[in-house]
């Protein structure tokens, strides 16, 4: 019997698939299609006869360790005890599950916000759990009174993600405050709180958990070099919590991966030596205001982007067809692919948005919104 019933093939692979099928442009999946930094291959290549081939310490590799501290002190003024407090992991993916699996128990309720990321709610079945979707505004903003209205003695752990994918928005000052205030309402609950998109913000910054005195005790974050360094072939992030939660992640961990992938725990180590995480925002606006002012002249009504490599945008003045129908079609037809905003929502509400990521060479996003402003 499946223990995941409910799920298939992830979109992401779906899509991509049907982009190289039908030639077409891909702005679905999210991963950068520009080359990455050549100071990172270099170091790559200066490393590779070193002895730094075999296991590494479970929690991770002291070096990179102290250099995240460093970037989490310069970035949120938090100092935080690598040895207790930090945790190196294959991807956010993993970390997402580790922690998961580490506190939520048979039949407790995990608190997720719909549209959400896909491997949140797979990985609290698995632990036995039972996801609650709550979905969010039309806008994409929170009724904390739902949320509240959701919580109850089962209650094990709400996940934010914060900026958010799929929407591209960052949560206000107010939305960390009533969090703020519905946590100190139930405090036995856990926060996981998913920042992986955390360089990449524009107009305003987001506001990182690590800034957060009310919930440092009770909140894990999740962070990927992935979307930091354009590398998400190579699965490797970080979780920090406070120390008595870190002893449980960490036992879970120990049993999943034991140790992460040592060469790229050493290489990265001395690339952040050489990178400056602040200026990534910057980057990524350069692409997000290319591609919106390439499709002005489009009949894509486009939503606001404050953060991630997301742009979701309303077809409705091009068509009446469902999402999934609609993105299939401009695949095959127009050869652009991109992601039905839907399948982030549990019960597949579709509201004729779709999603397009920017994070692609200026050439690609020229050529895509090209394509875009004929339909
Ligand atoms: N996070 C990426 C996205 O949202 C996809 C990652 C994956 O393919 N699993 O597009």
């Amino acid at each position: 019997m499946s223990k995941l019933p409910l799920v298939g093939t992830t979109i992401f692979t779906v899509m991509s698939k049907l982009a190289n099928e039908n030639g077409a442009i891909n702005l679905s999946q999210g991963f950068p299609n520009f080359p990455v930094d050549e100071k990172l291959t270099s170091i790559l290549k200066a490393i590779s006869g070193e002895a730094i081939h075999q296991y590494l310490p479970m929690a991770g590799y002291e070096p990179l360790m102290e250099k995240i501290a460093n970037t989490i002190f310069t970035s949120y003024h938090r100092n935080i005890n690598i040895a207790s407090e930090l945790l190196i992991t294959a991807g956010a993916t993993q970390g997402i599950f580790t922690t998961i699996q580490a506190f939520v128990s048979f039949e407790q309720e995990v608190i997720i916000l719909d549209p959400s990321y896909d491997c949140y709610a797979p990985a609290v079945v698995l632990a036995g759990g039972k996801p609650i979707h709550i979905s969010l505004n039309d806008d994409f903003s929170i009724d904390w009174g739902k949320i509240e209205n959701a919580f109850s003695s089962k209650t094990a752990m709400i996940i934010i993600n914060n900026p958010h994918n799929p929407s591209g928005t960052v949560l206000s000052l107010k939305d960390i405050e009533q969090l703020e205030f519905l946590l100190e309402k139930f405090p036995k609950v856990l926060l996981l709180s998913d920042e992986v998109y955390e360089y990449i913000t524009f107009e305003e910054k987001h506001i990182s958990a690590n800034t957060r005195n009310k919930l440092k005790d009770k909140t894990i974050i999740v962070s990927s070099f992935g979307k930091t360094f354009h590398i998400t072939g190579w699965k490797i992030g970080y979780l920090v919590a406070p120390s008595h939660l870190m002893i449980e992640i960490k036992k879970v961990h120990q049993f999943l991966v034991f140790c992460v992938n040592s060469v790229a725990q050493v290489a990265l180590s001395k690339y952040m030596d050489l990178v400056d995480v602040q200026k990534l925002g910057e980057f990524y606006q350069d692409k997000r205001d290319l591609f919106r002012n390439l499709m002005k002249s489009s009949k894509f009504d486009l939503l606001k982007s404050e953060g991630s490599y997301f742009q979701v945008a309303s077809y409705d003045s091009i068509s009446k067809e469902s999402d999934l129908d609609f993105t299939k079609r401009l695949v095959i037809e127009h050869k652009v692919a991109t992601i039905p905003m839907s399948v982030f929502n549990v019960d597949n509400k579709d509201k004729h948005l779709i999603r397009f990521c920017y994070a692609k060479d200026d050439e690609t996003l020229i050529k895509a919104a090209e394509k875009l402003c004929k339909i």
